[in-house]
């Protein structure tokens, strides 16, 4: 399996796209990892997990062709993961195919997430050659030859998912966005060892638990699954989805190397933007 990140930011991006602080213009002066587009990932080309507001960018950089994605599978309504008004312009017009436009694009999600796309494409679905299917947590799902299970996560007013996405013997866990997993998620995941775990770092050095995570949080999250054996000594754990405000710390700016610097004796590696991991 081949895990590719698109962005890696959380909500405002990095550099914050208002933002004049002292982390924003170290990113802004490094240039390379430093800057994070809004968070999205895609698995071996061709399943694609949430569609940012960035996702034109980040997949013409990566060299994904957006057109040939069949499938994409949402964690949450939040605008910065479920970028849906762009989905429109699959329409006559905004875009031809080779052809006809008769392929199509299948999204999955709760039902915030088909909301705020039933409201981008004005309930025309057949228009524009999307649909959506809802999928229960805890319920796993044949997506495109994958076997996708969601999982509820305490983030935002809504049923938010992370995913554990299974196929030909591989296993990965995406935890995106969450703080701390809820009891139920823990145990669901008992037992069912991961090749990769990528968690939420949104608040970086910070110590948050709820709705979103820090590192230290990591760590304990890290712990709880090696303890249930959802992860082993082989298991790759990626800190992901990054906010300015955790990498401004009081003493340091936390760049990709100082932030490494931090992760590394504890088994954790960062995300950038680009980064390809296969396992
Ligand atoms: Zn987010
Ligand atoms: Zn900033
Ligand atoms: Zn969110």
């Amino acid at each position: 399996m081949e895990l590719l990140y698109l962005g890696t930011a959380a909500a405002e991006a990095i550099p914050g796209m208002f933002c004049d602080c002292r982390f924003c213009k170290t990113a802004k002066a490094l240039g390379g990892k430093e800057y994070r587009m809004r968070s999205g990932a895609v698995i071996n080309g061709e399943l694609m997990i949430d569609f940012s507001p960035d996702v034109h960018i980040s997949s013409e950089k990566a060299g994904i062709e957006l057109r040939k994605i069949k499938n994409i599978i949402f964690t949450h309504s939040h605008p910065d993961h479920c970028n849906a008004a762009d989905l429109q312009y699959r329409g006559y017009g905004y875009c031809y195919f080779d052809g006809q436009l008769d392929d199509k694009l299948h999204t999955y999600g709760n039902r915030a997430v088909e909301a705020v796309v039933t409201r981008a494409l004005k309930e025309k679905y057949d228009k524009y050659s999307v649909d959506f299917t809802y999928i229960e947590p805890y319920v796993p799902q044949d997506i495109g030859g994958y076997t996708v299970t969601p999982l509820s996560v305490f983030h935002a007013n809504e049923d938010a998912y992370i995913y554990l996405i299974e196929k030909d013997g591989k296993r990965m866990l995406y935890g995106h966005d969450t703080g701390i997993f809820i009891d139920k998620t823990f145990e669901y995941l008992a037992g069912k060892r991961c090749d990769l775990i990528s968690l939420d770092c949104t608040m970086g050095y910070q110590s948050a638990e709820t709705g979103h995570m820090g590192f230290p949080a990591n760590l304990k999250v890290k712990e709880r699954l090696m303890n249930l054996g959802a992860a082993d000594k082989r298991t790759i754990f990626v800190s992901h989805h990054f906010s300015h405000n955790g990498l401004r710390a009081p003493d340091c700016d936390l760049t990709y190397d100082k932030f490494m610097e931090m992760a590394k004796p504890h088994g954790f590696i960062m995300s950038y933007d680009g980064m390809k991991i296969e396992f």
